[in-house]
């Protein structure tokens, strides 16, 4: 080793000793015939004297250094000057008195300051990573994310779970997003496609009586980006033999507890609930306007249809007999909004799709209201019991569609949870979501898709719902899939499979997959069902989105070190790049783009 001791390890005990460290200039300051610097490593930051008298060779030696060049420094520890310790560094009592000092590399001056001082334009973070890796945030980031994978294996490893890698170049699965493909020399006019999940690659293990597998496993999804995806992605990826979905669920809820519990005293945050409520995915669209609900504050959405369904005041009324609802929100202590304020709301509302919003006051002198004029004193009454409005409260109301409701009265959920400061960043409300459809309609294909992914098995009551017969409805069935949802964010799905190949027919034959096409995607599948398929399930909780929410993050890109933009490159390999003409011929492509 070129150093002894770490720079960020020393303390009183260490006076008198000789020690030598090496690290980066993390600042300089030079007094003439002193020279202080600040030495950087991983580990913290010391303060190296330079004294002209001590040494004059290592003296003019720092006289040349610059802000992150590389050192060698040998000295001895010595206490600061009565007056001189420095409380907020853990080192700030003690420093080294320079007898020796060698570059080890110099360096040229880095386009932004390697501290978390001052905030730095991301796109040059990300031009110069392996720069932006030496500040502390990610720094403290990338350890958090470390500690918590060594705390999942070992928890997994203490129940019994082996990990096994799968491969990286398989054939499609299909997971709901686009593949990202490989085109295959070998074979002209081949692909392969990257894992969206390595979902029947686990349940083949399975198959294969592993009975208890996990993964620390990247995913690749060609799909639009947000601040909570990337186009790889890592997954904690589980799957276990004879289990159901309670097994499941007391699995991860014990590792997350545990995980936060533990890391607690480093990260400030604690967990709302204990244990995880549970709520169906009806019980959380109605309630939350959302299947991945903020648990940190109430503001729930409150039915009021049944009250207006037969109102005088034909938007709610109408909404009511075209198959929608009337709903509404309270806003506390919301009541002296101006015309302008709520007007916002408005706008706010119709940007996730609803034509308007109702808005009640109710104040001091009585109840004011945009729909005043067309409700009746009794209809109004039982509006503002309903929402549960106070002196100062304002109640807000969408009447849609029930997806639109739910969407439009969701966010503004979220947006005035913003505004009020409802939401504690040190809370983690952790949640089931349980009893997802097992299919949703898409308009667009004139289809059912699966909700989930298409090996999730329906409840056992609800495969009637399948069966072509007069209980054919896919619409009504439940599926065994649930989803972990924390402050907002979905951190994780699974489900209980599909086991039998006749279900698993079943299953595609609603997809609108013919005989012939499940047989050639998804041949291996049904064939494997055929040589004794035990019952099993899983779930796959994201480890970027986990590690984002523990260290305070609103952006995967922070915990992750080497990300992509939101247009999917990575700005400092300039990746995606144009090939080479060669490697194009050799795997037998021509582009139809020029460059
Ligand atoms: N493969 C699923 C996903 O990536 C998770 C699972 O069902 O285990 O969402």
């Amino acid at each position: 080793m070129l150093k002894t001791h770490l720079c960020g390890e020393l303390r009183p005990h260490h006076i008198g000793q000789t020690v030598t460290l090496a690290g980066w200039v993390h600042r300089r300051r030079d007094h003439g015939g002193l020279i202080f610097l600040d030495l950087r490593d991983r580990w913290g930051i010391v303060q190296i004297v330079c004294d002209a008298a001590l040494s004059a060779e290592a003296h003019a030696a720092a006289s040349e250094v610059r802000s992150e060049y590389v050192l060698q420094v040998t000295g001895q520890v010595r206490a600061r000057p009565t007056g001189l310790a420095n409380p907020s560094l853990p080192t700030g009592e003690v420093e080294v008195a320079v007898s020796e000092l060698r570059v080890l590399n110099p360096a040229r001056t880095p386009p932004f300051y390697i501290s978390d001082d001052q905030p730095v334009d991301e796109a040059l973070r990300l031009r110069y990573r392996y720069l932006d890796l030496r500040r502390p945030r990610l720094q403290r980031n990338l350890l958090l994310r470390d500690r918590i994978v060594t705390h999942i294996r070992r928890y997994l490893h203490d129940r019994g779970f082996i990990e096994v890698e799968t491969p990286i170049l398989i054939k499609s699965t299909p997971e709901g997003a686009r593949d990202y493909i490989v085109p295959s020399r070998i074979h002209p006019g081949r692909f392969y496609a990257l894992p969206q999940s390595p979902q029947q690659l686990k349940q083949l293990m399975m198959v294969g009586g592993l009975e208890r597998y996990f993964q620390i496993a990247r995913c690749f999804r060609d799909e639009d980006l947000r601040a909570d995806r990337q186009p790889e992605f890592t997954q904690l990826d589980l799957e276990m033999s004879f289990v159901d979905r309670e097994d499941i669920l007391e699995l991860i809820e014990g590792l997350f507890i545990e995980l936060v519990e533990t890391l607690e005293p480093e990260t400030g945050k604690r967990l709302k609930f204990k244990p995880f409520p549970r709520l169906t995915y009806a019980e959380a669209m109605a309630r939350y306007g959302s299947d991945k609900p903020d648990l940190r504050f109430g503001l729930e959405l409150v039915d009021l249809s049944d009250i207006v369904a037969s109102s005088q005041f034909r938007v709610f009324a109408t909404a009511v007999a075209e198959g929608g609802q009337v709903k509404g929100i309270r806003a506390p202590g919301c009541g002296g909004y101006s015309r302008s304020q709520i007007d916002e709301l408005g706008v706010f509302v119709q940007a996730q799709g609803a034509r308007g919003l109702v808005w009640i006051v109710r104040a001091e002198e009585g109840v004011r209201s945009s729909a005043a004029r067309f409700l009746t004193a009794a209809e109004m009454e039982a509006i503002v019991a309903r929402l549960g409005l106070e002196v100062g409260d304002l109640g807000l109301i969408v009447a849609d569609q029930p997806a639109i409701t739910a969407q439009a009265l969701g966010q503004l959920r979220l947006e005035l949870g913003r505004r009020l400061k409802l939401m504690d960043p040190n809370e983690l409300a952790f949640a089931w979501i349980l009893d997802f459809p097992l299919y949703e309609w898409d308009a667009a294909e004139q289809r059912w898709s699966a909700m989930h992914h298409p090996f999730t098995s329906a409840l056992d009551e609800d495969w009637k719902y399948l069966q072509p017969g007069p209980d054919y409805d896919p619409g009504k069935a439940k599926a065994k899939a649930y989803d972990i949802v924390c402050n907002g964010w979905e951190t994780g799905g699974g489900s209980i499979r599909i086991h039998r190949r006749d279900q698993q027919a079943l299953m595609f034959d609603v997809l609108g997959i013919s005989p012939e096409e499940a047989q050639a995607q998804f041949g291996h599948m049904l064939e494997a069902f055929e040589y004794g398929a035990p019952p099993h399930g899983g779930i796959a909780p994201g480890i970027d989105r986990l590690t984002a929410i523990l260290a305070g993050e609103s952006n995967i890109r922070e915990v992750i070190a080497f990300p992509k933009t939101a247009q999917a490159t990575d700005l400092m390999t300039n990746a995606p790049s144009p090939v080479s003409e060669r490697q194009l011929r050799e795997l037998h492509i021509r582009l139809a783009v020029e460059e």
